[in-house]
């Protein structure tokens, strides 16, 4: 593997749904199951759950360091501050961050279930 590849892999990383390691592309990292658990794009796209892990756990979008190195600042980067993009497992809509996801949830999904936005407060 050479080294600019690996920039663009999620080395060391397992998807639980389809079992594929180092993928590429976003990788999505649940914040409410303790022992990790972690899908590629295509299965997170396709919602997929185990026994433990439900459709509406609070996940977290992580980018392979070539791609956060195309979206952000180096400033940005090293504060840590960059923004983290949701999506809403109810409605599957993109691309909110935290306050516009807490605002979308309360008014639209009132029977959420609020350890999701707990875990999204704890860990964001
Ligand atoms: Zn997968
Ligand atoms: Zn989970
Ligand atoms: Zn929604």
């Amino acid at each position: 593997m050479e080294e600019n590849d690996e920039l663009s892999r999620h080395v060391g990383v397992t998807c639980n749904g389809c079992k594929k390691r180092d993928f590429m592309g976003r990788r999505y990292h649940c914040l409410a199951c303790e022992d990790g658990f972690n899908l590629c794009d295509n299965c997170f796209a396709s919602d997929v759950t185990t026994d433990d892990h439900k459709f509406d756990h609070a996940m977290k979008c992580i980018f392979t360091p070539a791609s956060l190195a195309l979206f952000y600042t180096r400033e940005e980067l090293e504060s840590g501050k960059y923004p983290i993009l949701i999506r809403c497992p109810y409605c599957k809509m993109h691309n909110f961050n935290l306050a516009e996801f807490e605002e979308h949830v309360t008014h639209n999904h009132p029977n959420a279930d609020p350890n999701l936005l707990l875990t999204y407060r704890l860990h964001l």
